[in-house]
């Protein structure tokens, strides 16, 4: 049954839902089985000869039970592994409004150029006059993001986001400690709205979280830090633009109250790509800052790749960067290196980090250049501010009809008395094909729906999703619970006990018992 627009109706759709077939398939969607349980121990994708004449060296300790692992044949295998790999959702499947991740368009040049032999194939302990293209590459890709951000210099190495919060925090550890202050200075202020990995990172090198309420307008006041900082605040770690999707106004106000504290300024540089080339960093009097390459400069993420998470430090840290690390220019490689005042804390990780996403990363900018830059953030806020005009008739904005930076939260209040909640609500956006949005983050929002479109979506992508989640409040205003509760009708997987799948995660396979022979 198709509408006016050819489209399913839902009395189709409920059709397809409830359509069962003999092998549990539906269509191109195949049900597929555990390796375990298509596999046969006898069956193996290559066919050696069985060796002769071989006489273990294994004193004895040689396995005699066997080890039941399941073969397949390759194409078995194969298809396995593909069936699998259509059951993932992604960017290049299409619109993925994830808020805070950022997932954008990864350029296929940046795929290409990382997959040049000599930087794909590059081995960590490879001569260095061999790889020097390659070391050049990692110190251009550092002078990009010191000029981007206006910061003294850039430790390389970290490999995410999280990573980078922690170098960035124990640089400020460390400076902390050169002025004989570690002792003292053991409280990390946190915003209410601050990513988890925030207040984490603080607990991870030992230090104590004080959170900080945020004020009505979903931003920070600087009253209210001025009010929680003293002589033990180490730092204050504020996400710029924050979660909720806003930029925060009092910012120098805020930097000025934690240094006259004597105090650091930690920014959470995740939201980096709302700002590109709008906004010097430096400027803001921000000491440490993460870059997340895999959100603003466009590497894979999620289950398509590592991440790297470069952190940017200003004058006053530069001196305690773990090296690999670039100031004034300069790639310095080994603490040897370093000279003067410097003091690196050491390493945060083995060898240079993760070339490949330094590769996609420079290629990024290289592409774009400055002006390029600078217009992917003017879009992306552009994008999401034409979600939220889109929307807000519909859906209520917690912080009233105000311009947003590159996303746009939601809360629940629109929901009230549907008997639809956040949730229900994401899990029907499955049916229609769309990955949810972020919900119930940040945690200042009651039933928070974080959308970011991202610039790489055109204006026909946008106006589809508008249109479709119009239908879908539209759908639980009328009381079409059932459209909600059950979904999704669609996915290879209805609605999963998520708690239990995380209390009691099922991690082996256990091998069903034979089936009792009835005896002749
Ligand atoms: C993504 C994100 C992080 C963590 O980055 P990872 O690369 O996932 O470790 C931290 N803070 C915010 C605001 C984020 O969006």
């Amino acid at each position: 049954m198709l509408n006016r627009q050819g489209r399913p109706t839902e009395a189709g759709q409920a059709e397809r839902a409830a359509h069962q077939t003999f092998t549990g398939n539906k269509a191109l969607d195949a049900e597929e089985p555990l390796l375990f349980e298509i596999g046969r121990a006898d069956v193996s994708g290559v066919d050696l000869a069985e060796p002769e004449g071989i006489s273990p060296r294994l004193g004895g300790l040689e396995r005699r039970v066997p080890l039941d692992l399941p073969g397949l044949s390759e194409p078995e295998a194969m298809r396995h592994y593909v069936r699998l790999s259509r059951k993932n959702y992604s960017i290049d499947a299409g619109l993925y409004p994830l808020g805070s991740c950022t997932m954008k368009h990864n350029p296929r040049l940046n795929e290409k150029m990382a997959r040049l032999p000599g930087f794909a194939d590059v081995h960590p302990l490879q001569p260095q006059a061999t790889v020097t293209g390659a070391i050049e590459l990692i110190g251009e890709l550092g002078r990009w993001l010191t000029e981007l951000t206006g910061m003294a210099a850039v430790a390389m190495s970290p490999k995410a986001g999280a990573h980078g919060e922690l170098a960035g925090m124990m640089a400020i550890k460390a400076a902390i400690e050169a002025k004989g202050e570690g002792a003292t200075r053991t409280v990390v202020l946190v915003p209410d709205s601050a990513h988890g990995t925030n207040p984490a990172t603080a607990a991870l090198i030992g230090l104590s979280v004080k959170p900080v309420p945020v004020r009505d307008d979903g931003t920070v006041d600087p009253e209210t830090v001025k009010a929680l900082v003293g002589p033990e605040t180490a730092a204050i770690m504020l996400t710029n633009p924050n979660t909720c999707g806003l930029f925060e106004k009092d910012i120098k106000a805020i930097a000025d109250a934690i240094h006259a504290a004597g105090a650091y300024f930690y920014c959470d540089g995740a939201n980096f790509n709302a700002i590109v080339g709008k906004v010097k960093v430096g400027d803001l009097g921000i000491d440490a800052m993460h870059i997340n390459l895999h959100k603003t400069f466009s590497t894979p993420h999620g289950g398509g790749g590592p991440g790297s998470g470069p952190v940017v430090l200003s004058q006053r840290l530069a001196a305690f960067a773990p090296v690999p690390f670039v100031r004034d220019g300069k790639l310095i490689e080994a603490a040897a290196e370093a000279c003067g005042e410097e003091q690196p804390f050491g390493r945060i990780t083995a060898f240079h980090g993760q070339m490949g996403m330094y590769v996609r990363a420079l290629t990024y900018m290289l592409s774009h250049g400055a002006d390029g830059l600078k217009q992917a953030s003017e879009d992306a806020v552009l994008n999401a501010n034409y979600v939220r005009v889109g929307l807000q008739d519909l859906m209520s904005l917690p912080f009233g009809e105000k311009p947003c930076m590159h996303e746009v939260l939601f809360d629940d209040t629109f929901l009230k008395d549907t008997g639809v909640t956040t949730l229900d609500f994401a899990k029907a956006m499955i049916d229609e094909g769309y990955h949810p949005m972020t919900m119930y983050f940040p945690l200042v929002v009651h039933g928070a729906m974080l959308i970011e479109p991202t610039e790489s979506e055109s204006r026909a992508a946008l106006d589809l999703f508008i249109a479709t989640l119009r239908d879908l409040v539209m759908s639980a205003k009328r009381g079409e619970v059932d459209r909600f509760k059950g979904a999704p009708y669609l996915a290879p997987r209805r609605r999963l006990d998520e708690t239990r799948a995380a209390r009691a995660p099922k991690l082996k396979w256990e091998k069903p018992a034979p089936a009792a022979v009835e005896p002749a």
